[in-house]
């Protein structure tokens, strides 16, 4: 859950819990073996002693799940799809620089300075194969996201400076790729830095389990400047490799199942939403349910600005059409006819409005017996 007793936190860092109280008392924190801590105050409590602590996730059901919105694969119809990039790591790292550099370097074969727009994400093509890069997520829609149960990363791709080695949000990412249980390359970043030591680098992640093939481990390094575009090939074509080996698989043919990466109001087009699809296929015209919201298709526009008739798994693309401004890390599913979305919506927000009710009740009933 999102609490942990003092006991426990001990307990999973196999420290002892009288020396950890009286750590926090010299700290003017008082703590006894039962206080409960909130899971940030565990988070930030076991930085301090460098560790990772795991949070038990609770996943509710979709309402794609409730309704069965969600069309079975067609074992027939699978089809190799484009593995899902995510970039996380410490702050000035240089996350940016590399999707800059990923994206410049690879958009559509040197259109230069064609890009006329940015969406939460993009593709590019390297050997007749794409990958996509997850532009939107920091650390937190990363976990917000899973959260509510929305993966949107098959692979992360830690970056990690040369020059700074591993840092407290370096660890915060480890621990988030390894909770959603999804693969980890690591690009040391800044080589090209005067002060750029690598190996200091790998030695450090060792703690975290992140150890290279050639020290005995299985976790891809490699060692960048996105600066000077220098081993980008290296790092995409290792980001292929270990693709091919999660055999990532979609169904082409049918109805789309996507994520809200990012969303707006447009005052000339109205609600806009960059969305990753997923699943299946989504077409213009095409009617949809979104969380709170649903909507019919009125536009599709890819990552390089076109619009298109019809976009497939993996890709990231502009929706217009939603009724109102969905939220990131909404689901949204593709169905047959705009009668139904709209007594699926109404459900979805009378649900909703139930359960408010309910922790309303709870809390207030918790507060009742707390004045007694
Ligand atoms: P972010 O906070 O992780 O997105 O980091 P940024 O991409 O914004 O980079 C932070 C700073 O480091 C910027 O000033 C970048 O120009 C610089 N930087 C990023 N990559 C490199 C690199 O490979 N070499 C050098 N020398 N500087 C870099
Ligand atoms: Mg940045």
């Amino acid at each position: 859950g999102d609490e942990i007793t003092l006991k426990e936190f001990a307990e999973q860092l196999k420290l002892n819990p009288t020396d950890l109280i009286k750590k926090l008392f010299l700290k003017g924190k008082m703590f006894t073996i039962n206080s409960v801590l909130s899971y940030e105050q565990a988070e930030e409590l076991a930085l301090e002693y460098d560790a990772l602590i795991e949070k038990e996730e609770v996943v509710e059901e979709s309402f794609g799940e409730k309704f069965s919105l969600e069309e079975k694969d067609k074992e027939e119809n699978l089809e190799e799809r484009a593995p899902i990039i995510t970039i996380m790591g410490h702050v000035d790292h240089g996350k940016t620089s590399l999707l800059d550099t990923i994206r410049k370097t690879n958009v559509a074969g040197g259109e230069a300075g064609g890009i006329t727009q940015k969406i939460g994400a993009y593709q590019v093509e390297r050997h007749g194969k794409k990958i996509t890069f997850i532009d939107t997520p920091g650390h937190e829609a990363f976990t917000e996201m899973r959260a509510r149960g929305a993966e949107v990363t098959d692979i992360a791709i830690l970056i990690v400076a040369a020059d700074d080695g591993v840092k407290p949000q370096t660890i915060e990412a480890i621990s988030h790729a390894k909770a959603a249980e999804v693969p980890i390359i690591v690009a040391i970043n800044k080589i090209d830095k005067p002060g750029a030591d690598p190996t200091r680098v790998r030695t450090e992640l060792m703690e975290y389990g992140l150890i290279a093939p050639e020290w005995g481990g299985d976790t891809e390094f490699v060692e960048i400047s996105a600066k000077f575009n220098k081993n980008i090939d290296m790092l995409l074509e290792t980001i292929l490799l270990t693709a091919e080996i999660l055999e990532l698989k979609a169904d082409f043919k049918k109805r789309a199942k996507g994520i809200v990466l990012e969303s707006r109001l447009d005052p000339k087009l109205g609600p806009v939403a960059d969305v990753l699809i997923k699943e299946g296929n989504l077409k213009v015209g095409e009617v949809f349910v979104c969380d709170e919201t649903f909507g019919k298709v009125r536009a599709l526009i890819n990552d390089k600005g076109e619009r298109v008739n019809k976009v497939y798994a993996s890709q990231p693309v502009e929706i217009l059409g939603f009724d109102t401004v969905p939220n990131a890390g909404d689901v949204l599913y593709a169905i047959k006819n705009e009668k139904q979305a709209k007594k699926i919506v109404e459900e979805v927000i009378k649900q909703k409005k139930l359960k408010e009710q309910n922790r309303t009740k709870h809390v207030s009933l918790e507060s009742f017996s707390k004045q007694l």
